[in-house]
């Protein structure tokens, strides 16, 4: 389908699933470009919802609101990779969804995403789905500790996993998870956190952002900063993999690859199927943003080869950071993107900070 998909006309509209600050700053991309955007999110406080002209407010199970959001889009995409299985068949039945349910498929559940990246000839950490108590003291066994457990689904930001020190931990791990099947892995004592940025065109052109060099505090990504200190070798090395995960999914739009570097090797840890947190910098940063390059892509407009604009830094404010971002962002340079959320909960991504540094 990917290949035949026509390019949409100036004012067509672009439906998003998830109301969340990612589908915010799509809207916002695609504001810019003469395109119109209609969300829908269950949540009504969407701060997707103040920035664009058509909301749909459902539960994404509601047959009757997907299909009159269908019926008034002209292609869908989405900015959260959970909404459920069958309410994407369900739309891509009426209007075109990019990236296409194949990918959904294979992102939603941790387990099939490491099969699917693994039998790829793509490495990563070694893992062993768990269902039981037992199976989990026998993956155990196998690949040592320490050790990650994670649930197979809806895990991000580190919910649903708990880590394992020692083998004495693992019945408690496991009711931790509420003995959801989950996946077991081991735990990598990585050099660095990376991510690839790319989009993918309906026409199969692939274009990649420099490699990005990611920090988290808690579980969640603090600090990205471009261009990664890795070397060019394994640099090319992590784009390729993203552009075979690319291909092989048949992807259309933006999409993160998450890898460690460890003792000279890369290993992918997830692929996010959508604009991602550790893009954000390309806002300020390079000549496209990974949110105009998605609207490009799922519009079926050709891709641009994005120029990075000098060595960038992005900084999540999280919780209160909100209320102080100039604590974060001390010197000059610094500019601040705010995404209109209400409440700020500890843990909660409220904003982000970026500055632009001569290369
Ligand atoms: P995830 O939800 O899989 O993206 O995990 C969130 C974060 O937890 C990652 O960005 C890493 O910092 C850490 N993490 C996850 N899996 C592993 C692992 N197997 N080894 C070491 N750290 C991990």
């Amino acid at each position: 389908m990917a290949a035949s998909l026509p390019a949409l006309p100036k004012g067509a509209t672009i439906g998003i699933l998830g109301g969340g600050q990612l589908g915010r700053m799509l809207a916002q991309a695609a504001e810019k470009l003469g395109l119109r955007c209609h969300v829908y999110s269950p949540e009504a406080d969407s701060c997707a919802f103040e920035v664009v002209q058509a909301k749909t407010c459902a539960p994404y199970e509601d047959k009757a609101a997907l299909a009159r959001f269908a019926d008034a889009v002209d292609r869908i995409t989405y900015e959260f990779e959970n909404v459920p299985a069958a309410s994407a068949e369900f739309l891509a039945a009426r209007k075109p969804v990019l990236p296409g349910p194949k990918v959904l498929a294979n992102t939603q559940d941790r387990l099939v995403e490491k099969n699917f990246i693994a039998g790829l000839g793509i490495a990563t950490a070694p893992y062993a789905p768990v269902t039981s108590s037992a199976e989990l003291k026998a993956a155990l066994a196998r690949i040592g500790t320490p050790a990650v457990l994670k649930t197979l689904r809806l895990g991000y930001d580190g919910k649903g996993q708990a880590a394992i020190e020692k083998p004495e931990q693992a019945e408690a791990a496991w009711q931790e998870l509420k003995r959801q099947p989950s996946i077991l892995e081991q735990f990598i004592a990585f050099e660095r956190e990376i991510s690839v940025v790319a989009a993918r065109g309906a026409d199969g052109a692939f274009v990649g952002y420099e490699l990005i060099e990611n920090e988290h505090k808690n579980h969640i990504l603090y600090r990205s900063t471009v261009p990664a200190n890795i070397s060019p070798t394994l640099a090319a090395e992590a784009v390729s993999i993203a552009r075979r995960i690319a291909e092989a999914l048949d992807y259309v739009g933006v999409l993160a690859v998450e890898m460690f570097e460890a003792q000279g090797r890369l290993l992918v840890n997830e692929i996010a199927p959508r604009v991602h947190n550790s893009g954000h910098w390309t806002l300020d940063g390079a000549s496209i943003s990974q949110f105009e390059q998605h609207i490009r892509a799922v519009a079926g407009w050709p891709l641009l080869q994005p120029k990075r604009l000098g060595r960038a830094e992005m900084i999540n404010l999280i919780g209160d950071d909100v209320h102080d971002p100039a604590r974060i962002a001390s010197g000059t340079g610094w500019r601040v993107h705010l995404y209109g959320k209400g409440e700020a909960r500890p843990g909660r991504k409220m904003g982000h900070v970026t500055r632009v540094m001569p290369d």
